[in-house]
């Protein structure tokens, strides 16, 4: 089955090109077409994954699946969260991002935080029971950057049970804890069963 993977953030992609790897789909990219990215104008994830499986399915005819995740940090009142993307301002790079992540927990005492992920499949754009998986991975806030790889807000966050950053994790090691990761494991799990 051929299914559009509905993200331009290259970092994801990757990710979810291995980590759907199981599914045996045909996994196209939105990125090699001209489909642009709907405006995510949700208050939550759940709302966001399906803003943006609905907009690319509609656009190419096929189903879609998308993932909208972030990183929630409870001393901020959840803060980037749905925003961390654009969290430092709306054209934000990662290091931008990082960088307001580190000025707005100076003055904190807790540095806790978790990664979210809701990962969605739609059939059709008018799917009225899209599949819906979560996954969430906390770690902690660095107080500077360690590590070269992953991309996002990877270098600041601390897995505490690996002793190092995201961002110096192996591929296949994040993709083990991380929220996408378990979003995916569940999703996987769930559209096994409906492809019966
Ligand atoms: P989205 O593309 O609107 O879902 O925004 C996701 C944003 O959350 C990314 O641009 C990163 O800033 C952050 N993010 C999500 N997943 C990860 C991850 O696995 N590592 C680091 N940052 C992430």
């Amino acid at each position: 089955m051929k299914v559009m993977l509905a993200t331009r953030n290259n970092g994801k992609i990757i990710e979810m090109r291995r980590l759907l790897e199981p599914l045996g789909l045909e996994l196209d990219n939105q990125t090699d077409t001209d489909i642009p990215s709907p405006v995510e104008d949700g208050q939550t994830f759940v709302e966001n994954a399906l803003i943006k499986a609905r907009a690319v399915s509609l656009a190419s005819s096929t189903p879609a699946i998308a993932d909208d995740s972030g990183l929630v940090v409870p001393v901020l009142d959840g803060r980037p969260g749905i925003y961390s993307s654009r969290f430092a301002h709306i054209d934000a790079s990662d290091a931008e991002n990082n960088s307001e992540l580190l000025t707005q927990l100076a003055n904190q005492e807790s540095r806790a935080a978790y990664f979210f992920c809701c990962m969605v499949f739609l059939r059709h754009a008018q799917d009225p029971t899209p599949i819906i998986a979560y996954g969430q991975w906390w770690g902690e806030i660095l107080r500077e950057p360690q590590g070269e790889g992953g991309f996002g807000y990877d270098p600041l966050f601390y897995v505490a049970d690996e002793s190092r950053s995201a961002a110096q994790l192996p591929a296949q090691t994040k993709n083990r804890l991380s929220h996408r990761g378990q979003a995916s494991q569940h999703l996987i799990a769930q559209l096994s069963k409906s492809l019966v």
